[in-house]
């Protein structure tokens, strides 16, 4: 088992507070959903963990297996086993998907690059299951793609760096009903002891079919209430407003 703990974290932006001191534990193992309003720190706890250096760390530490992770580049933390799907992923014309995939697989693993048999059948079943054209493989990184397309890249990218510990922000954003069901079926497919998932939505729907053990609530920049799924089905009826008012926040 790993273990990934935030830690008090407090970050900024541009010398913007963003972050007021978030504590979270994961375990490879566990799922955890983060629900939460917009502009309530989301996107920058997923991105501050993966190390874009955009956002400022002011206080407190990010541990993975208790080592402190803060003067790690984003691709030293890939290696360790952290992987971030991204709320609005870069197009990178000139990159094959193929290429890319295998490029970010022997970075991870330098002293033993994939064999190419091995790793055109593992791509070849990762796009079967998620019902993506094996043309993919051959395409510009996202380059044309639509949101929904770049999202399943996303998964597609999930599927085949295995990573310990997946970041996925807002992964349901922008999918109609299929597509959701298909990126359900890629993350499940991830489900086991040494995975583990911070999923964040702002919809109750996506937790219908990636069902979480953990459901955390941030506002603020905090996270301000942790509970099971049940916690979702609940806000979905009542609102943030409502939770808000419950716990006499002024945020
Ligand atoms: P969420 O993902 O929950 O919608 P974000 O993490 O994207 O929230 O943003 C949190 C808040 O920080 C927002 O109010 C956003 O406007 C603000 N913010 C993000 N980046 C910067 C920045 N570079 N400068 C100033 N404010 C920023
Ligand atoms: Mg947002
Ligand atoms: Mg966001």
């Amino acid at each position: 088992m790993t273990k990934l703990e935030i830690k008090n974290l407090k970050v900024e932006a541009d010398n913007h507070p963003i972050l007021h001191g978030v504590n979270l534990t994961v375990n490879t193992g566990e799922m955890h959903a983060i629900m939460g309003p917009n502009g309530t720190g989301k996107s920058t706890l997923a991105e501050t963990i993966m190390g874009n250096p955009h956002y400022h760390i002011t206080d407190g530490q990010i541990l993975l297996d208790g080592v402190d992770l803060a003067t790690k580049k984003v691709d030293e933390r890939a290696r360790a086993g952290l992987f971030l799907a991204m709320q609005y992923p870069a197009e990178i014309p000139g990159i094959t998907t193929a290429n890319f995939l295998r490029a970010a697989i022997n970075a991870r693993h330098p002293e033993q690059p994939i064999a190419i048999p091995k790793f055109m059948s593992e791509l070849n079943n990762a796009l079967d299951l998620l019902d993506m054209s094996q043309k993919t493989a051959n395409r510009y990184l996202n380059a044309g793609f639509s949101g929904g397309e770049k999202k399943r890249n996303e998964i597609l990218q999930l599927l085949m760096l295995k990573p310990k510990f997946a970041l996925l922000d807002e992964i349901d954003s922008g999918l109609d009903i299929d597509a959701l069901k298909v990126v359900a079926k890629g993350v499940n497919a991830m489900r086991g002891p040494e995975f583990a998932t911070v999923m964040i939505t702002h919809y109750q729907r996506l937790l219908d079919y990636i069902v979480p053990d953990v459901v955390h609530v941030m506002m603020g920049g905090r996270i301000v209430k942790t509970g099971g799924p049940d916690l979702a089905k609940h806000l979905e009826k009542t609102g943030y407003a409502c939770l808000r008012d419950e716990l006499g926040l002024d945020i």
